[in-house]
């Protein structure tokens, strides 16, 4: 039986996973089957086909034919278009954001909040759409003028993860049909049906204006369909959210043809908590930070390091917020679990893997640390782990589940400086009521992350500010701010209104 929110939303239990433009789904059916599971059960939620070669060649042909006429539409046009969009997300909101919470497994809020991000940057693109600015230079040239103007770029290959369905494709597809692209999208193969409603509304609503396919979207099931987007020269950027594993190789693949990589990959996020920090503040952030999505964010709080003078005290407290938090754990659909179960049993296996490491490296588990074997479904007790030190293995390591490492400082600097010692660099935060230390955290000695904050916690981020982390998270950033420009090229112009042909640097070169 079709599970109602899949109902609800024009879905049923056998689906395409490629969209091939024109209303067209394809007909598919022999390149192998994907299997999205409901991580609060185990259950399968439908059969998703997966796209043959002879698909992804339509798709692309037809995504470089459409992108002929998107490039040409006025800026302000394809604003009005995305707006379509990000109205018809906002008529879905509730069932989109349903969908998302069954099979990633969020809770309900979260899956809704994704939803909103989708209309945030929706809303966004549509102002951008009249602000993608370049600047005027001044020649050395006399009778001469020089300005940069900003071009569409091309197709926009997107290879999103399982952990965000649906807002990092649109925070790549709104952005980049502002921009004059036209994107070709391979979601994870473990949320293939967040995907498929996600393109039925935003094509839907394309078609009802009057506008082309903007959107496309295909699935397969062993990246190798992935793989050759990554390598097809006629992508011309290739927008990758994923692990830093996987993320490396796309970017050294779209290296080898000199193609544009935009890489958003794993992070090991910390907080650092000092003896002046507001600790009504820090504790839900932490919290918060470590167990949100169950601990399946790029920029979930994995490392707290605290000072020494309130170790005991914040210890203390940060137990009784988690055993107050393993009494709500549960389906992610109802309203009030706080946090839902492990997207996969594989994600299980690696909490429960970190942790037996944790331990054999020294460390005390203080709190959870296990798998709930008395339900069917991926549920886990959010684990803290003390006792390690900043470099154990373990703690280097991006384990995408809910882990806290509680360290302890006595020097601001130290912190810092092992805040700042681990291969990734997405996000981090300190809480502190002191305005020099804070802004010693800020300054370019301070913390080498993307994203850097001050009394509010790591995890999330809002659509306004660009987006991404150095080093193995990969550089990209996407979203807000000037972000867009990764999604265009840049032309730089010089036009001569005088009646001489004068050469740069005054080099004469006389016939
Ligand atoms: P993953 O790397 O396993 O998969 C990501 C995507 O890559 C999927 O769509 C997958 O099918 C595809 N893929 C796998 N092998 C491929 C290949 N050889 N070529 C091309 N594509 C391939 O990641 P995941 O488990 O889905 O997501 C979790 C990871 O994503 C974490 O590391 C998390 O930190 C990271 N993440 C980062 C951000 C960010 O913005 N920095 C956001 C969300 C998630």
């Amino acid at each position: 039986m079709t599970h109602p929110v899949l109902a609800a939303l024009g879905l049923s239990a056998t689906e395409s996973g490629t969209y091939l433009g024109n209303g067209e789904w394809s007909s598919t059916r022999d390149a192998g089957t994907l299997e999205p599971v409901n991580p609060a059960n185990g259950e399968v939620l439908a059969q998703v086909h997966a796209a043959s070669e002879a698909d992804y060649e339509r798709i692309v042909e037809r995504a470089q034919a459409a992108f002929k006429v998107w490039r040409t539409t006025p800026a302000p046009l394809r604003g009005e278009a995305v707006r379509l969009c990000a109205n018809a997300l906002r008529a879905n909101k509730d069932m989109l954001g349903s969908l998302v919470a069954l099979e990633m497994g969020k809770s309900k809020p979260e899956g809704d909040g994704e939803v909103q991000e989708m209309i945030d940057i929706g809303d966004f693109a549509v102002g951008l759409s009249r602000q993608l600015y370049g600047l005027t230079m001044h020649s050395e040239r006399p009778g001469h003028r020089m300005y940069e103007q900003w071009h569409p770029l091309g197709l926009v290959g997107i290879i999103s993860a399982f952990n965000f369905p649906v807002a990092v494709w649109a925070w790549n597809a709104l952005i980049a049909a502002a921009c004059g692209d036209i994107s070709i999208w391979k979601s994870s193969g473990k949320t293939p049906l967040s995907a498929i409603a996600s393109i039925r509304i935003c094509n839907e609503a394309l078609r009802d204006g009057g506008y082309p396919d903007l959107f496309f979207l295909f699935n397969d099931t062993d990246n190798a369909l992935a793989e050759r987007m990554v390598d097809d020269k006629r992508i011309g950027l290739v927008s990758f959210t994923g692990s830093t594993k996987v993320g490396r190789t796309v970017g050294e693949r779209v290296a080898r043809r000199l193609g544009r990589s935009l890489l958003e990959l794993g992070g090991n996020n910390a907080m650092i908590v000092d003896e002046t920090a507001d600790l009504k503040l820090a504790i839900p952030a932490i919290v918060f930070g470590a167990v949100g999505t169950a601990g399946q964010r790029c920029t979930s709080t994995r490392r707290a390091f605290i000072h020494e003078s309130i170790y005991d005290d914040v210890l203390a407290k940060l137990k009784a917020g988690y055993a107050q938090v393993e009494t709500k754990i549960g389906d992610p659909t109802d309203a009030a679990n706080l946090m839902g179960p492990l997207n996969s049993q594989s994600a299980v296996d690696a909490f429960l893997a970190a942790i037996a490491q944790a331990k054999a490296a020294g460390g005390t588990v203080e709190s959870g640390g296990t798998a709930f074997t008395d339900r069917k479904g991926f549920f886990v007790r959010p684990a803290i782990v003390t006792g390690l030190s900043n470099d154990a293995e373990v703690v280097q390591t991006e384990t995408f589940a809910p882990i806290l490492y509680v360290m302890k400082y006595s020097e601001l600097d130290d912190a810092i400086a092992m805040q700042n010692d681990v291969p990734q660099g997405l996000s981090s935060a300190v809480f502190t009521t002191n305005l020099k230390r804070a802004e010693a955290f800020l300054s370019a000695a301070g913390s080498d992350c993307g994203i850097a904050n001050v009394n509010i916690g790591t995890s999330g981020a809002e659509i306004g500010g660009a987006f991404g982390g150095e080093k193995d998270t990969g550089g990209g950033r996407e979203s807000g701010s000037d972000a867009w420009r990764a999604y265009m090229r840049r032309q730089t112009n010089t036009i001569n209104y005088s009646d001489a042909l004068p050469l740069a640097q005054g080099i004469k070169f006389d016939i």
